[in-house]
């Protein structure tokens, strides 16, 4: 069937220029899901061109999440006082007994508040215990689908237990935790790689919009088999690899002792460092790790709130773009940092490099913290120079804001108001491939309401279902929040922490 492709013309707006700190008045015109044309106000369009409106709004290109987990959904806001391995010691309570539907009800939460706050594209390592599923895939896709969203879904699998990661955490649990702890180990690597290599070949999905890739979750959680098994399957089906290295210090000690190289130089003795590789977080990469990242141009996915919400330090971007290293910025999930707002990771992002030291020179701009946001999440994502940018031949993927509304009273500088002013109250609209799906505040592609009920009813099920769970998380809370902070004491050459207390 030939459908016919329209044409649509954005007059009246103003669109970012980055770079330039500022923001004239342009016309984008855009056939189907494609910019066609970026020109001065009165842009010559086709006959029967619809016409939109986009006065007293300032356009820029949909933000795009590197970083974020849609398991998280359903657990935004559990916790407080949680380090990253406390965190991961919570997980059967976070994401336990979940059904497929759960997945997807979890999944659409983060997707809808990413699109209403501005974020048009993501990359989401989602998790299933004990290994991934085609359906829980599927399921994940389907929520972006649904929003209207672009994603990257990718089966973040591991088949070392935590507590057997940490080197001497398992010696430190009484029998009975032990034998506990022993029902929550994962699936064997053979069954998990069988497991995505189904998905990836009947991936449902247009890949142009959610397209799949392979996340071996943290580096020393999975069998140097298992990377490498993964590396395979991402070379075969070519799509990405994502993995969380050096987040936290912790990390960091454990990839020493284990390989006597750090977790990078491990990677990339296994040949997993391309440029179809992305680092999450990088908090306790040092010099040789960043340049070894460079070098093979692979991405570090930067997430300044949650590196700051589970106390893991704060990340060196100066230090990753001068060794040529590719940024893009992420929220992480919702229950590890909870919102899933794009500006307040780009303000942050800005924040936590002026922190660093006095030499101002080597702070991030906001120049760069939009370029990183955009360009460099779209390159993390595998998208390219698709997105992440208003030009001919871009995607359809903008974003509007109302200029009336107080964040820009008065208008001064596009750049900086974008990343230090810029909160997403100002969305007024979110088009994503030349369709809208945040008209006027509002998101058009699924209802709220009805979400909100469904989670309600998902959420004290397994409110119910994960009690156990729970109370396990508060007989291991002594002893891997006594345990884990001890091994982070152990000197390290590089420093990543804010401040000590003592
Ligand atoms: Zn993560």
């Amino acid at each position: 069937m030939e459908t016919k492709r329209q044409w649509t013309v954005i007059r009246g707006g103003r669109l970012l220029d980055a770079a330039g700190h500022r923001a004239d008045r342009c016309d984008i015109l855009i056939e189907g899901d494609v910019i066609r044309a970026v020109g001065k106000p009165g842009l010559a369009a086709p006959a029967q061109t619809t016409v939109f409106d986009a006065r007293g709004k300032l356009m820029h290109p949909g933000l795009i999440n590197a970083h974020t987990h849609g398991h998280g959904g359903l657990a935004k806001g559990m916790g407080d006082r949680w380090t990253l391995e406390l965190l991961l010691t919570a997980g059967p309570w976070l994401n336990g007994n979940r059904t497929t539907e759960d997945r997807y009800l979890s999944t659409v939460i983060g997707a809808a508040e990413m699109v209403l706050k501005g974020c048009t594209a993501c990359y989401d390592l989602t998790v299933e215990f004990p290994t991934t599923s085609v359906e829980g895939l599927a399921a994940a896709g389907r929520a972006y689908a649904d929003i209207g969203m672009r994603a990257v879904v990718a089966p973040m699998v591991s088949d070392i237990s935590f507590f057997d990661a940490i080197p001497g955490l398992m010696e430190m649990l009484t029998p009975a935790l032990r034998k506990d702890v022993a029902r929550l180990k994962q699936a064997p690597h053979k069954e998990t790689l069988k497991k995505i290599r189904q998905a990836l070949r009947h991936w449902q999905f247009d890949h142009g919009s959610v397209r799949p890739a392979v996340a071996p979750t943290i580096p020393h959680h999975c069998s140097e088999a298992f990377l490498i098994g993964c590396r395979d399957l991402a070379k075969e089906f070519g799509v990405g690899l994502h993995t969380h290295v050096a987040e936290s210090k912790v990390q960091a000690i454990a990839g020493l002792r284990q390989y006597g190289a750090t977790l990078t130089a491990h990677l990339d003795k296994l040949g997993l460092i391309g440029p179809q590789f992305t680092v999450a977080h990088g908090v306790w990469l040092d010099a040789d790790d960043m340049r070894r990242l460079g070098d093979r141009g692979a991405s570090v996915a930067h997430n300044p709130g949650s590196n700051m919400r589970l106390g893991n330090g704060l990340a060196d971007m100066r230090g990753m773009l001068d060794r040529g290293v590719n940024v893009g910025i992420g929220t992480d999930g919702s229950s590890c940092s909870d919102n899933q707002n794009m500006y307040e990771s780009m303000r942050l992002a800005s924040m936590v490099s002026k922190v660093q030291g006095p030499d101002w020179q080597q702070w991030i701009t906001t120049e760069e913290v939009v370029h990183a946001a955009t360009h460099g999440s779209a390159k993390a994502l595998g998208f390219g120079d698709r997105i992440g940018q208003i030009a001919a031949g871009c995607k359809a993927d903008i974003v509007f804001l109302d200029i009336e509304h107080i964040n820009w009273i008065p208008f001064n500088d596009a750049t900086n108001g974008l990343v230090h002013i810029e909160d997403g109250s100002a969305v007024h609209s979110v088009m994503i491939g030349g369709k809208l799906v945040v008209d006027n505040h509002k998101l058009v592609t699924i209802d709220l309401a009805t979400l909100a009920r469904n989670v309600e009813s998902a959420r004290a099920r397994l409110e119910r279902l994960n009690r156990d769970h729970r109370k396990l998380y508060e007989r291991l809370l002594p002893i891997v929040g006594t345990y884990c902070p001890g091994l982070a004491k152990t000197p390290l050459h590089i420093h990543r922490f804010g401040a000590c207390h003592h």
